[in-house]
């Protein structure tokens, strides 16, 4: 059973940590919305409850068990159409839920905060940030972030990343701070220039991997360079 912990970051938003994966929980002015639900070890929705009593709308990053695993608690779920097949392949053994579309360039106007949808696949092929560029911030997902990124099996894409990461390189001025899922909470925006650099030398066989200490499969490596790292064959 999960423990979750509430971490504010401003007024009506919040990182909603579940041990080694985090959520995001935004209070509008009539709705809320909640970017991911972890492994769904728990219930979330009862503790989401506990901090907010407006009508609850969640959007997935994308489909990885970590972040759709409370899925089935809330009753609006939306997620982009590129990351449908992902996911009911992924979950063949398990129940999935269905997922309304949400396309890039949707606009999600809360009222206090107002977000955009990126595209960015390659980490999986439908994954998305959450763009809110008055207040200059991204929501990440899993594709920026100080931890090893997933680039391994079906799905993922080195190619496909490294042009998600250009691509945000020109967006540079949009925004300051990414709030990642995994480790820590806030990674300065030039990250971005790590990780297309990173993806870049990876792809052109200039990194080594080393043995990457995944249990699960041990000839998973870890690409460690330009201050990142992925895990990958
Ligand atoms: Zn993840």
């Amino acid at each position: 059973m999960i423990n979750y912990n509430t971490i504010k970051i401003a007024q009506g938003f919040y990182s909603i940590e579940q041990d080694f994966v985090r959520s995001f929980l935004i209070e509008g002015d009539r709705e809320a919305l909640l970017i991911d639900t972890g492994v769904g070890d728990g219930n979330l929705k009862e503790y989401i409850e506990q901090i907010t009593k407006l009508p609850v709308t969640v959007i997935f990053t994308h489909a990885d068990g970590d972040h759709v695993g409370g899925a089935g608690q809330f009753e609006r779920r939306f997620m982009h159409p590129g990351e449908f097949d992902y996911y009911k392949n992924k979950h063949e053994n398990r129940v999935t839920v269905s997922m309304e579309p949400i396309w890039e360039g949707d606009i999600i106007n809360l009222g206090s905060y107002c977000f955009e949808i990126i595209l960015l696949p390659g980490h999986t092929p439908g994954s998305i940030a959450l763009l809110e560029r008055e207040k200059h911030f991204l929501i990440g997902g899993d594709s920026i972030q100080t931890g090893k990124i997933y680039m391994f099996g079906n799905g993922r894409n080195f190619e496909a990343f490294r042009a998600s990461m250009k691509k945000l390189q020109g967006m540079l001025r949009e925004f300051d701070t990414v709030y990642a899922s995994h480790d820590a909470l806030l990674v300065p925006a030039d990250t971005v220039n790590q990780l297309y650099a990173g993806a870049g030398k990876v792809m052109e066989n200039k990194v080594t991997g080393k043995p990457g200490e995944l249990s699960f499969d041990s000839n998973i490596k870890c690409y460690e360079t330009d201050g990142i790292a992925f895990y990958a064959y």
